[in-house]
């Protein structure tokens, strides 16, 4: 199995991972295929959009705004972190993305995007291929 750690720095936080898994697609040595990227954390997800500072502010608005941290989650009993668990779910732990020419295809604007929900963690990537 392949995979990366990243050190997450801040409660809620979204970082490009792109280049880390563009690496292993490349050691890979695949042509054509699909790779798949999956955060085995139920408080962390993956994205595919764009990444600049505005639109990452504007990921984290809308964080607060669909799971708010001070709403009255049944979880927070537990380990007050209920907003977190609600936004991995939402977002998902994984995305599939196409290998082609060797290369992830991937539009323009579009970057892979590890959203820290409930850091700082040390958070585990994997990154599976396969094809030919
Ligand atoms: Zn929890």
């Amino acid at each position: 199995m392949n995979f990366f750690e990243v050190q997450t720095r801040k409660q809620r936080e979204v970082l490009n991972i792109t280049e880390r898994v563009e690496e292993l697609v490349r050691e890979s040595k695949l042509k054509e295929g699909v790779c798949l990227v999956f955060v085995p954390h139920a408080t962390a997800g993956v994205i595919v959009n764009e990444f600049e500072p505005n639109i990452t502010r504007d990921y984290l608005k809308f964080f607060e705004k669909i799971a708010p941290k001070n709403a009255e989650w049944e979880h927070n009993a537990i380990d007050d972190n209920a907003e977190a668990h609600l936004l991995s779910a939402f977002l998902g732990q994984g995305k599939t993305i196409p290998i082609s020419e060797g290369k992830l295809v991937l539009g323009t604007w579009q970057r892979i995007l590890l959203c820290e929900l409930d850091g700082p963690r040390n958070r585990k990537v994997v990154v599976q291929v396969t094809g030919k």
